[in-house]
């Protein structure tokens, strides 16, 4: 479809963003449906959010995906915030709606629809979490707010941890229904008990990819039992060491691409109204 004088655009602002596979999933989805969108990437630092977020308005722009290092600093230029988006602290999406800039975080939809899409529910499900940066706290409020019974977080002692304590008291204050408790990662015998009693497993840290793809935050593989969903955030590699280990236990495991194919899909609902066709990008993208 060519260009018209009434093509809407749509865009992803941060840094880097030349490497995004998100306007290549955008623009084949509008074409796909016949829309009459185009979808670019703008290198837009936290110092330039300010002229972004005003060119949103005036242009306009019609919804944009954030990326790091804007995520956090784009949130007192909005005028509103969804609930999760409020929760979390952090944006990855925009969408203009007549002039109302309101931001959302699709990440823990993305990693919840992708264990939907597996036939594995959160709701009712006793999740054990690792790490407490932004995926991993998008995917412990998200998994809280879809009404899972328990959150037990692991994480290190690191710059996140302030995060990670956030976090629980987020849930506690918010979510008082989802029981939310935190622990460092090297509380072994903890971590043996909470993956006994766990139904999901959910590694959200770096630990499985480059430099980190020889390791695993389970130290050991007989803890995996056939009960755990074992999923990761990290896709590349598709299938890290965590995984591949559980998977010889008998577990059912689930990698990091599909929350990242259906994180995307939540943002084009948001700001389209219409569903991606998620199985033709997942064909087209990500095999
Ligand atoms: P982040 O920098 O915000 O958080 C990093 C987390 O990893 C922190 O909790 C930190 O403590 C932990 N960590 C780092 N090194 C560790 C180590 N050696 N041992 C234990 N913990 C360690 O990063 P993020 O944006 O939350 O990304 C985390 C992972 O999730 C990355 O691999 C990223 O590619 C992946 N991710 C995937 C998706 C997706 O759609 N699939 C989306 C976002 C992030």
């Amino acid at each position: 479809m060519e260009i018209s004088g009434t093509t809407k655009l749509f865009c992803l602002i941060g840094s880097p963003v030349a490497h995004s596979g998100s306007p290549a999933m955008h623009n084949f989805s509008f074409e796909h449906l016949g829309m009459d969108c185009r979808y670019l990437a703008f290198d837009i630092g936290k110092e330039q959010i300010a002229d972004a977020v005003s060119a949103m308005r005036t242009l306009p722009i019609h919804g944009c995906n954030v990326t790091m290092p804007c995520k956090t600093a784009i949130l007192p230029y909005l005028d509103e915030l969804s609930p999760a988006a409020r929760l979390v602290g952090a944006v990855n999406t925009v969408v203009n709606r007549n002039g109302k800039l309101i931001g959302h975080i699709t990440d823990g939809v993305g990693y919840v629809n992708s264990l939907r899409a597996e036939g594995v529910e959160v709701a009712g499900k006793r999740i054990t979490v690792f790490g407490s940066g932004g995926a991993a706290t998008a995917i412990q409020i998200q998994c809280a707010l879809d009404g899972a019974e328990q959150i037990t977080i692991f994480c290190r002692e690191d710059s996140f941890l302030s995060q990670a304590q956030r976090t629980v008291q987020t849930i506690q204050e918010h979510v008082p229904s989802c029981r939310v408790e935190r622990f460092d990662l090297t509380e072994t015998e903890q971590l043996a008990r909470s993956l006994a009693e766990s139904h999901i497993l959910a590694n959200a840290t770096k630990v499985g990819m480059a430099p980190l793809e020889q390791e695993s935050l389970v130290p050991n593989a007989e803890w995996f039992h056939s009960g755990l969903v074992v999923t990761d955030a990290v896709y590349h590699p598709e299938a890290t060491k965590m995984l591949r280990e559980a998977k010889t236990k008998g577990c059912k495991v689930i990698g990091g691409l599909g929350m990242l194919l259906w994180q995307g899909a939540e943002a084009f609902r948001l700001f389209t109204g219409k569903e991606m066709p998620v199985k033709e990008v997942y064909e087209k993208y990500f095999q």
